[in-house]
C-alpha cells in the first residue's frame, strides 16, 4: 500500500485530495495547523502542527523504521483570494510563512521518494494580463518573472527551490500551477474566499434577506478561468503518475468575466439582482490558462463546464449560509 503525506490537509484542496487518495487505496497522513472546517478528514492519521517549525515537519515526515513516504503533497500555504493577497497587509506573512514551510520540506528530502508542489497562476507576469481578452498563459511565459503579488513571488521562488533540490538529489518533483480552484467545501466567508464562493454567498444572502442587488469589486469586466475541484485532483494525480515534472498549468481555459460569473450564479439561483460594481482589491485584468502543454505531456486537460461546477458550488454555499442563519435565529 502506498503511503502519502498531505501537507495542508485541513485546507480546501488538501481535504479533497485526502478523500481522493483514500479512494485510490493509499494510506494517508494529513497535517495542518487546523482540521478541515466543513467535513471530517478521511486521513488515517491527522497531525495538528505548525509546519513553519522544521522539527514539526520532521515529525510529520517520519514513519516507523527507515520507511519513507512514497509521495508527499505539499499544499500548505498562507493564502486567500483577492481580499487577502492584494491588500498589502498580509504580504510579509504570505512570503515568510509559505517559504518557511517550503524550505523545511525541500531540506527534509531524505524522507520521501517523490514530492508534489502546488504553485499558482499568480506567478505569471502582470504585463501579460492587462487585457480582459487574455489568450491564455503558457508555462514558458513565466520568465522574465514579474508576478503582481508577493504570493506569486513566493510561489515562483518555491518552484525553483524544489526544482533545484530535485537536480541536486535526483528526487522527482511534480509542480502544478493551479488556476483558481473552486467547489463545495471551499472557504466562502471571512476574507480569504475567492470569487466563485464569494459571489455564491452574496447571492444566497440576497435571497435570504430579500436584497435586490449584490456588490462586485471593480467594474466586473476583469476575466478569470475557474477549475472545478474534481478536475484539479484528476490533474494532480495524472501529473504525479507521469514522467513529466512540470511546472504545468492545471486550469480551465473557459474564461469568464466576474460580472458574467455573477449573472450565471443568479441564473442558477433563479434570482434577478442588480450588480453594483464597487471599488475593491482586484489583481490582474485578465487571466486564462493555455492548456497545450498539459495536453501534450499528460494527454488530458480539464473540460468540466463552469456552469455545472457552479451549480454544485452554489448549492453547497447556499446550504451553509441558510443553516448558519437558522443557527443564529435559534439562539
Ligand atoms: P487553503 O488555504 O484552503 O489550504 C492551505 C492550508 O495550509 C490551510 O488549511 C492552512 O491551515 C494550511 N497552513 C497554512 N499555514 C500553515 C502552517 N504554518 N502550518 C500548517 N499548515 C498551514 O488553500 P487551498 O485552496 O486548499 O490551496 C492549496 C494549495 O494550492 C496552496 O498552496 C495554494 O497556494 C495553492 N493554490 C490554490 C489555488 C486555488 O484556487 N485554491 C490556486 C493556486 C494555487
Amino acid at each position: 500500500m502506498k503511503k502519502a503525506l498531505v501537507a495542508g490537509a485541513g485546507g480546501f484542496i488538501g481535504n479533497h485530495l485526502v478523500k481522493r487518495l483514500k479512494d485510490e487505496g493509499y494510506w494517508v497522513r494529513g497535517v495542518d495547523i487546523k482540521f478541515p472546517e466543513y467535513s471530517k478528514t478521511l486521513a488515517d492519521e491527522f497531525l495538528i502542527m505548525d509546519l513553519r517549525e522544521k522539527k514539526n515537519c520532521l515529525e510529520a515526515l517520519t514513519l516507523s523504521g527507515k520507511e519513507k513516504f512514497d509521495e508527499v503533497y505539499q499544499l500548505a500555504a498562507d493564502m486567500g483570494g483577492a481580499g487577502y493577497i492584494f491588500t498589502g497587509e498580509n504580504d510579509f506573512d504570505i512570503m515568510h510563512n509559505s517559504s518557511q514551510i517550503n524550505l523545511n520540506f525541500a531540506s527534509l528530502h531524505n524522507f520521501y521518494n517523490k514530492l508534489f508542489y502546488s504553485s499558482s497562476a499568480c506567478i505569471y507576469p502582470q504585463q501579460l494580463q492587462e487585457s480582459v481578452d487574455n489568450p491564455g498563459l503558457k508555462e514558458s511565459d513565466a520568465y522574465p518573472a514579474n508576478p503582481d503579488s508577493e504570493y506569486g513571488w513566493e510561489k515562483i521562488f518555491s518552484e525553483r527551490l524544489y526544482m533545484s533540490m530535485s537536480r541536486k538529489t535526483g528526487i522527482p518533483v511534480r509542480i502544478a500551477r493551479f488556476h483558481n480552484v473552486y467547489g463545495p467545501e471551499g472557504t466562502y466567508k471571512g476574507g480569504r474566499e475567492k470569487a466563485p464562493a464569494a459571489i455564491s454567498r452574496k447571492v444566497a444572502e440576497a435571497e435570504l434577506d430579500g436584497k435586490k442587488y449584490i456588490e462586485i469589486w471593480g467594474d466586473g469586466q476583469q476575466t478569470r478561468s475557474f477549475l472545478y475541484i474534481d478536475e484539479a485532483l484528476e490533474g494532480v494525480r495524472r501529473l504525479m503518475d507521469s514522467n513529466f515534472s512540470g511546472p504545468v498549468n492545471i486550469g480551465s481555459d473557459e474564461m469568464v468575466s466576474i460580472n458574467d460569473l455573477a449573472r450565471m450564479v443568479m441564473d442558477i439561483a433563479g434570482l434577478e439582482l442588480e450588480i453594483k460594481n464597487i471599488p475593491g482589491p482586484l489583481g490582474v485584468r485578465g487571466r486564462n490558462s493555455d492548456n497545450s502543454l498539459i495536453k501534450e505531456k499528460l494527454g488530458w486537460a480539464p473540460n468540466y463546464p463552469l456552469r455545472k461546477g457552479m451549480e454544485k458550488t452554489y448549492k453547497w454555499v447556499r446550504q451553509q449560509v441558510f443553516s448558519e442563519r437558522m443557527g443564529l435565529y435559534q439562539k
